[in-house]
């Protein structure tokens, strides 16, 4: 027997169905894992999955608004060490005197929940130059050094601080070195998921602890303002075919949707729609069509047509055309419109609709669900509230 044939999502190629992969229609560092089925896509071949992935997604979520974007908001529902550890923050490469930094790579400075220093030695992928932490598969590939150094004596902050360390580098390439001297830890020995340090790696510590005391640790940007153009013209083709089936790829908005994924300088996509930069947004509306610690994706309809709006805790709004009125969806009613909200830090995910939401978040009527996830948003800031001083 023949295997099935497909068309794959993203290059409209034909596939034999071995050769698809799996496809969150919302990328995982947004929560997609943990979205309803109709998200998840079995139509992408794996060449676009890869390469989506690396020079699209990531352009996305490894920008610096978005990653640092992404922490604010799961520091918002952080309740514990119980909880997953929190994400760095990126502040950019730094130059620092005395510290080795080989040919191809850069020397980056991130910063821990409580203020923990780290810097992190790592070649550098020149095509992927405004990625926080690089491209993301050369972690597991090319070697590198992280250097965590701590802030504070109290023991939750410093063990939440080393939590989110050892997290954020996970990959056996990264070596991992505590540069925070610990009392009572014989020199030859290392704290656990940590390595011993090298003599190399002993004088990149006391030129990073000199750097730090001197106040001379400073970091650059690298920025590339189009970080998220492709990005949102994937998000309305798999949203669009997720939400609206499969009279959706023969729409005008699935073709422009589709030539948005893969620009050249004589093939714009028409898609209409306005970009994190240079969104005009009111912050209200910013607010209505998001949600505090989390992704909200909203999708209404207007008389043209049904468009898509994304935020991550309620800022860095994008909005895009997404399918023509002619169109109906099982999920989007024309009234209520259609709002997922995502919590990658609770692993979880809320489908309502835009009244719904408003009503919740003006305090007109309040949502069960909607309910618990205040009480753990209260929870975090309490728990924050109080932890031992940062120094
Ligand atoms: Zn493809």
């Amino acid at each position: 027997m023949q295997p099935a044939i497909f068309e794959c999502l993203y290059c409209a190629q034909q596939f034999h169905t071995e050769d698809s992969s799996l496809e969150h229609a919302i990328p995982q560092f947004m929560g997609g894992a943990y979205a309803p089925s109709q998200f998840m896509l079995e139509n992408a071949c794996r060449d676009c999955n890869n390469k989506l992935g690396l020079f699209v997604d990531a352009s996305y979520a490894k920008s610096w608004f978005v990653t640092n974007g992404m922490t604010v908001a799961a520091g918002k529902l952080y309740r514990g060490l119980g909880d997953s550890p929190l994400p760095l923050v990126c502040i950019g490469k730094t130059a620092i005197s005395g510290l080795v930094v080989p040919p191809d790579h850069v020397a980056e400075h991130w910063i821990g929940p409580s203020g923990e220093t780290i810097v992190w030695v790592r070649y550098e992928d020149e095509r992927t130059f405004w990625y926080s932490g690089g491209n993301p598969t050369d972690r597991k590939r090319k070697p590198s050094a992280a250097y965590l150094f701590l802030t504070s004596q109290d023991s939750t902050r410093w063990q939440m601080g080393i939590a989110s360390f050892l997290d954020a580098f996970k990959s056996k390439k990264i070596r991992k070195i505590l540069g925070t001297p610990v009392a009572g830890l014989a020199s030859n020995s290392a704290w656990p998921g940590f390595d011993v340090a090298d003599a190399q790696e002993i004088s990149s510590v006391a030129a990073i602890r000199a750097a730090l005391a001197a106040g001379t640790l400073l970091a650059k940007i690298r920025f590339n303002g189009k970080f998220d153009q492709r990005f949102i013209a994937k998000m309305s083709l798999a949203v669009g075919y997720s939400l609206f089936g499969e009279p959706y790829l023969a729409t005008e908005h699935a073709h422009e949707a589709r030539k948005g994924c893969w620009p050249s300088a004589n093939n714009q996509s028409k898609l209409r729609g306005a970009a994190s930069l240079v969104h005009q947004a009111d912050p209200r509306f910013s607010q209505l069509m998001g949600y505090p610690g989390g992704v909200a994706l909203c999708v209404t309809w207007v008389r043209s047509g049904y468009v898509l709006n994304v935020t991550i805790d309620e800022k860095l709004p994008f909005t895009v055309e997404l399918a023509p009125s002619s169109l109906t969806s099982a999920w989007v009613d024309r009234e209520g419109g259609y709002v997922l909200l995502l919590f990658p830090q609770l692993r979880k995910a809320l489908e309502l609709t835009l009244p719904e939401l408003i009503a919740h978040s003006t305090g007109v009527a309040q949502n069960m669900e909607l309910d618990k996830l205040d009480a753990i948003r209260s929870q975090a800031s309490s728990f924050m509230g109080q932890l031992g001083p940062v120094q």
